[in-house]
């Protein structure tokens, strides 16, 4: 049995404390539903592409009916404006339609779809800032079939998304410098593949249409919560809002577990275009990763509370960010093999995924794992590495800054 203090002991016959941090506190109602379902979805889709199944798109019912309920969504909120309009310009001179109209205005107009918009305050690459990290994007973009992205954010989460911002349709790609800093440059290749995967597959499309629907219906609801503690009156109302209030509930769990089955066979997918981009080797390199994010987060912790504490005088204060990422970097070329295997043990018994839509990550490792490996189609070298090093070497410290400045939160 191996041991290294800063990971847990574990025996590798018996699954000796194996998971011995069991999640302390419960997540919610939905959190849960919606694990247990993506696990049996991705467990069945596992089973379709072992039994030599392809894992093309198709035609989805459920997800074709969730598209439908979105947009039923959309028109009501739609519904609303223009009733509302209509009372205001139909009723004018009796004050009590004008007012009604007016307020169905303001409804409709709080429930309008939003779109996502280029982070405020966040770190921006463009093009002419990282003509390298841009043409190796191109390259994969070429390789997933789409088009490349038009601006780059970086932050300081151990992830990736990507995500299409307003309605002219930039393409976002967040990079969380975490993450990227601690892969090898054909991982890096590999997340880049799977992330311009959600693109091709038109995941952000649609996701777009339907997280706008979902947020409208986020607002319905918190609109229809019952008051705390209600007098006479408001107790009515509670009563009167207890059946919308339900059916709001009932439709938002209806779509999540609609779309769960296209957004699990949408991370495969994108996982096959990340072992396109990167080899399946790199992409089963990356999954190994993501096991070990929380690590990643906590070694991050632990350093940024060490600089902050260094003292601050004879100039030092400037530079204390100094190294962060070599330490990351080394800490995690430092864990052992024992704890990426403990790390798919636990994965395998907790459904470990990236969040409650992803499929388990040890399902998706074994998915890309099912047919014959694929070779890299996009390639680096020293040379090109060199220059994207260069081009971040802002952002790295500018992003080490404000993790030393800021922590980490635990
Ligand atoms: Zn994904």
């Amino acid at each position: 049995m191996p041991v290294d203090s800063r990971f847990a002991a574990w025996c590798g016959v018996c699954d000796w404390n194996v998971d011995p941090a069991e999640p302390a506190e419960e997540p919610g109602r939905l959190a849960r539903v919606r694990r247990t379902l993506a696990r049996r979805h991705g467990e069945r889709l596992l089973a379709e592409v072992s039994a030599g199944g392809a894992l093309r798109p198709g035609k989805d019912t459920s997800a074709l009916l969730a598209h439908g309920i979105a947009l039923a969504v959309h028109g009501v909120t739609v519904a609303l404006v223009a009733g509302g309009v209509w009372c205001v310009v139909g009723g004018w001179g009796n004050p009590v339609v004008v007012v009604a109209g007016l307020f169905l205005v303001a409804l409709g107009w709080s429930l309008r779809p939003r779109l996502p918009r280029l982070p405020k305050d966040a770190l921006l690459l463009y093009r002419a800032d990282a003509p390298a990290l841009y043409g190796l994007i191109d390259e994969i973009a070429r390789v997933a079939g789409t088009r490349s992205v038009d601006v780059i954010a970086v932050d300081a989460d151990v992830n990736a998304s990507v995500t299409t911002c307003g309605v002219r349709g930039h393409r976002l790609l967040t990079l969380g410098l975490p993450l990227w800093e601690t892969l090898e440059h054909r991982q890096r290749i590999a997340l880049l593949g799977h992330e311009l995967g959600h693109y091709s597959n038109g995941d952000t499309r649609r996701g777009a249409v339907f997280g706008t629907a979902y947020r409208s219906l986020t607002i319905w609801h918190y609109y229809l919560e019952p008051t705390e503690d209600p007098a006479p009156l408001e107790m009515l109302a509670n009563l009167v809002y207890l059946v919308p209030r339900s059916l709001v509930s009932g439709l938002l769990m209806l779509l999540d577990q609609l779309t769960l089955r296209s957004k699990q066979r949408a991370e495969y997918l994108a996982d096959s275009v990340a072992a396109q981009a990167g080899s399946t080797e790199a992409a089963v390199e990356l999954l190994d990763r993501l096991l070990v994010a929380e690590s990643v987060h906590i070694a991050l912790r632990r350093e940024s509370i060490r600089l902050r504490a260094l003292p601050r005088s004879a100039g030092r204060s400037e530079g204390r960010q100094d190294g962060l990422w070599e330490v990351l970097a080394a800490h995690v070329e430092s864990i052992p093999e024992h704890e990426y295997e403990r790390q798919r043990r636990v994965g395998a018994r907790r459904g470990h995924s990236v969040d409650d839509t992803h499929p388990p990550t040890h399902q998706r490792r074994a998915c890309l794992l099912v047919g014959a490996p694929v070779p890299a189609a996009v390639v680096s070298d020293a040379d090109r590495e060199q220059r994207i090093a260069a081009e971040l070497a802002d952002a790295r410290g500018q992003v080490a800054r404000q993790i030393v400045r800021d922590g980490v939160d635990g």
